[in-house]
């Protein structure tokens, strides 16, 4: 067995440790801790992943024309420049195998989205990690351990798990300074949560450099379903479409994820629902003396006073029913990730942090 090895880099690879969803001997179990849309997924999508039952036998269509075609026309999108993928990951993953090899350079950002080594490290790329400001993506440090050897650069915009952003300017700013062979990967998973935020569109309109992420698993509710897309330059989506596998989605994924694409009255619903509670959640903790920084996605991020304290909350909710994230392998062992439920959900959790913190 020692002479059969896996390639350099895949062995650093953590294994991925996902939100957990349940408890020993608890019933009532409230999961706070993947950011999944509490509303489930919107009517129409459960509809046409029935509808798909009577067509397993067939193959999925291989270009994903229809899905392409209606994001196309929700987000204003060339259809024929959005490729799609099993999640957004896929296209994270695409990414990497595509443009970053050994000795090349893939940046992160300090608290990024796990994916990203990951995938560097898949492909035998080094990944970089740049400090961020105040738990804030510091455009000035990217640019600064920007190197020759930098081929693309990965920034989650809102961020995950600090659920802050940049704006368009300090975006343009980062695409600009960027050596002329590295490719900015915007990942927009969050992206729907911002009202008025286009995810990096015009930007990528303007510039040859740059390419979003997007995903069907946060606000559409279709986590389960494992759907992406990315955008960018023709040449880019051209050099993706290679790499990936011919059937790489299903068709009752296809077909839901369009049924959900065309339902813009239920992001809207999503967007301000969560924006609500969201807020009430966060000045709730606040009061409760557990700051966060203003959250722009689906989750707040809650700043304990160390990993002590942080634990012996996670581990008061476990015994209240309530599973959140610990983020300690974002290098944030002081805080507490929490998505936010619905009205409910957010009442029962802080409340629960209520009680910690009052018997203390
Ligand atoms: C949840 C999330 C994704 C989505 O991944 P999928 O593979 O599309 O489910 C992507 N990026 C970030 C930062 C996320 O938090």
């Amino acid at each position: 067995m020692t002479r059969i090895t896996p390639q350099p880099g895949i062995m650093d690879i953590a294994l991925y440790e996902g939100g957990q969803s349940h408890l020993e001997g608890k019933a009532n179990v409230l999961k706070l801790s993947s950011n999944e849309n509490p509303l489930g997924a919107p009517e129409p999508a459960r509809e046409a992943f029935l509808r798909a039952v009577r067509d397993l036998h067939r193959y999925p269509n291989t270009d994903h024309a229809g899905l392409r075609q209606a994001i196309g026309e929700v987000w204003a999108l060339d259809p024929r420049r959005i490729v799609c993928g099993v999640g957004s990951d896929e296209i994270i993953h695409f990414l990497c195998q595509a443009y970053a090899g050994p000795g090349d350079e893939v940046i992160h950002t300090e608290h990024g989205f796990a994916m990203y080594r990951i995938s560097a490290l898949a492909a035998g790329a080094t990944p970089v990690e740049v400090p961020e400001r105040e738990r804030t993506t510091d455009v000035d440090a990217i640019l600064a351990a920007a190197t020759p050897r930098t081929k693309l650069v990965f920034i989650a915009n809102p961020n995950n798990p600090t659920g802050t952003m940049i704006g368009e300017g300090e975006l343009a700013q980062l695409a600009d300074g960027l050596p002329p062979q590295a490719l900015l990967v915007l990942d927009g998973a969050y992206a729907e949560y911002v009202e008025g935020y286009d995810a990096g569109a015009a930007l990528i309109a303007a510039r040859d450099n740059v390419v979003m992420t997007r995903t069907f698993s946060k606000i559409y509710g279709l986590g389960g379903l494992r759907v992406g897309w990315g955008y960018g330059p023709q040449e880019v989506v051209d050099t993706l479409n290679r790499v990936r596998g011919p059937f790489n989605l299903s068709t009752a994924a296809l077909m839901a994820a369009e049924a959900a694409v065309r339902d813009r009255a239920w992001v809207q619903r999503c967007r301000q629902e969560n924006a609500r509670w969201r807020d009430w959640l966060a000045a709730r903790l606040a009061e409760l003396g557990v700051p966060s920084d203003v959250a722009t996605a689906n989750f707040v991020l809650a700043r304990f006073a160390d990993a002590a304290e942080a634990n012996a909350c996670d581990e008061h909710l476990r015994g209240e029913g309530i599973i959140v994230r610990r983020v300690a392998g974002y290098k944030l062992p002081h805080c507490l990730r929490i998505t936010v439920g619905d009205e409910a959900s957010c009442r029962r959790v802080a409340h629960a942090i209520g009680q910690f913190k009052g018997g203390r």
